[in-house]
């Protein structure tokens, strides 16, 4: 295996990046991490289009029994980046943001949350890591 990497490496003169002591520009489209942004988020007024598009589950809408609140959540240890939400929401809510540096310790950290109480427009965001925010908590 190593003969054959010093042999690649000998051809294009190029054995590994500089990657990580320096990050290398990312090609335009780059689909790094989804976020979603609650403020945009219509789940609230009924919208589940992006959980209809997601093959394999990474978005999931749980509607209480009455059909007051809702929880949208999205899993990024399940989510292929196949971007058919993106193109799917009709309010810009998801998007890819260039980060890409995405192994975490605890699994729940890839998790975010978005709670809508009795289909108001008032929200919460809960998911775990350095993304979390201010008013958010683990749910
Ligand atoms: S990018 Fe694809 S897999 Fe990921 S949440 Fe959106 S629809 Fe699901
Ligand atoms: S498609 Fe967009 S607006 Fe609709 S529930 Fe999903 S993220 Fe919210």
């Amino acid at each position: 295996m190593q003969i054959s990497w010093i042999a690649r490496g000998l051809r294009t003169g190029v054995l590994t990046t500089r990657y990580p002591t320096v990050r290398e520009p990312l090609p335009a489209g780059f689909r790094g991490r989804l976020r979603l942004a609650p403020g945009r988020c219509q789940a609230a007024r009924g919208c589940d289009d992006c959980v209809r598009a997601c093959l394999p589950r990474a978005l999931t809408l749980e509607v209480a029994p009455d059909g007051g609140a809702r929880r949208l959540r999205l899993n990024l240890g399940t989510c292929i980046g196949c971007g058919l939400c993106v193109e799917t929401c009709p309010s810009g809510a998801l998007a890819f943001d260039s980060e890409y540096e995405l192994a975490v310790r605890d699994p729940a950290d890839l998790w975010t949350e978005v709670a809508f109480d009795d289909g108001s427009a008032d929200h919460e965001l809960e998911h775990g890591g350095a993304e979390r925010g201010e008013n958010g908590h683990r749910g």
